[in-house]
């Protein structure tokens, strides 16, 4: 748990000296390309997030954008997508990578598609009975988007230099909040586990000076906004991304990578709507600014950037104990079968990158992070498909939302960390301390 509020910037230079892994080559050239297309609805949609909001949209606080960023390096790829929704449930993630797959050959291990988890974009489905025609309109246009997105991107390969940087951001709280009852609700909880770390990576032409983009990670919620709101926007996160490429001229893409978070919400939380009367700034737009303030701040102190970063990545499924919904524990005797769990991992240079398909708490994504071989490492959840909450095993007794809604058994956290760190160490090309 990081408590420290005082910024901290660390500065990694990758030089030629990095040792050369069995999955890539540091000596050659970095390539990268960036796209950026406005995914806002053009009609009323149902929005993701609350099962009790049943109206259509009313309009558009903040336009949504898909956001990609593409290496090369070699024979290596590697695509990291942030899209403006609260992820690729109900089978739209196969949905998406078939079709990625289709278009550009790419491998598994490749791609990263993740969801900022915001809960004022559209629901995705391919299921116009269960949700509303509209929004399955719209999953095919999100389609064509991305798609476009990977090809302007990976069309527009350059060579770039990487910086590193790190803050502390305040926007986010632990939301498991103890009653005296003893029983835990959403709510806020200061005095519980939060990661704060800003992490940013930063590209730029070599030689320096222009900047080619920026990609950033931090663990909350997406729901300064509640079911009552029906107003499309990316919440705080989107509004950080707007706020961060207004301040480049629009000149640079800012892709937001949401860390583990399934216990963290905006310190404001769940509101009805954009309070503007009598001067009132809205929250959201608040704490997207103040989180868009650390990520400049950060970016500002990065002084020196490397070439000759290496470039890899690998993926794994994994099999999961299973529990019910709606319980904490298996019972005797109970037979679950095992849920899924795909782990992305990959390299850039010496920051190594975690993707995982669920909302993962925040002490597993710590212990991921403080076991990694990497000095820096991106935890990015809602990536490559959704599969609901990833506890650690010592909140199961505890309860509360997160536990009860579930589809893990206790345990299945802690074996996602050390596979977690199994793959970065691979990456890393040294054996896993585990
Ligand atoms: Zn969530």
């Amino acid at each position: 748990m990081k408590t420290t509020g005082i910024l901290r910037v660390s500065l990694i230079l990758f030089s030629m000296v990095l040792p050369t892994t069995a999955h890539g080559n540091d000596t050659e050239t970095l390539s990268m390309g960036v796209a950026r297309l406005d995914i806002t609805p053009n009609q009323p949609v149902r929005l993701a997030g609350y099962g009790s909001r049943k109206e259509m949209s009313t309009g558009i606080h903040d336009r949504l954008y898909v956001r990609v960023v593409a290496f090369e390096q070699g024979m290596k790829r590697l695509v990291l997508v942030s899209t403006d929704n609260l992820g690729f449930y109900s089978g739209t993630f196969p949905y998406m990578l078939d079709a990625i797959k289709a278009e550009f050959g790419i491998a598994p291990e490749e791609i990263l598609l993740s969801a900022i988890h915001t809960h004022s974009a559209p629901t995705l489905t391919l299921d116009a009975e269960k949700v509303h025609p509209n929004n399955v309109r719209y999953t095919e246009f999100l389609r064509g988007r991305i798609i476009e997105g990977i090809r302007t991107a990976m069309s527009d390969l350059q060579p770039v230099q990487v910086g590193v940087g790190r803050g502390s951001g305040a926007a986010g709280v632990n939301r498991r909040e103890e009653r005296p009852n003893g029983t835990i609700v959403l709510g806020r909880n200061p005095s519980g586990p939060h990661d704060r770390e800003v992490l940013v990576m930063s590209f730029q032409d070599p030689g320096g000076g222009r900047s080619r983009g920026l990609l950033y990670n931090y663990a909350t919620h997406a729901t300064s906004l509640g079911g009552a709101n029906l107003q499309i926007s990316g919440d705080l996160i989107g509004i950080a991304s707007d706020l961060l490429e207004s301040w480049q001229q629009g000149t640079t893409v800012a892709a937001a990578f949401v860390g583990a978070s399934g216990d963290i919400d905006p310190w404001y939380r769940v509101l009805p709507g954009f309070k503007t009367e009598n001067g009132w700034i809205p929250e959201t737009e608040l704490l997207g600014r103040l989180l868009a303030v650390e990520v400049a701040h950060v970016l500002e102190r990065i002084d020196s950037y490397g070439s000759g970063a290496t470039l890899d990545s690998m993926s794994k499924t994994l099999l999961l104990p299973g529990k019910k919904r709606g319980t904490r524990v298996v019972e005797d005797g109970e037979e679950i079968p095992p849920v899924p769990l795909r782990l992305s991992a990959a390299r850039i240079g010496e920051i190594g990158i975690l993707g995982i398909d669920a909302e993962v708490l925040t002490e597993v994504g710590l212990a991921i992070k403080q076991g990694s071989p990497f000095a820096h490492t991106f935890i990015v959840t809602h990536c490559n498909g959704a599969q609901g909450y990833l506890p650690p095993q010592h909140l199961y007794k505890e309860g509360g939302y997160e536990i009860e809604t579930s589809p893990f058994a206790p345990g299945a956290g802690e074996i996602a960390v050390k596979e977690a760190l199994g793959l970065l160490y691979e990456l890393a090309g040294s054996q896993s301390q585990q």
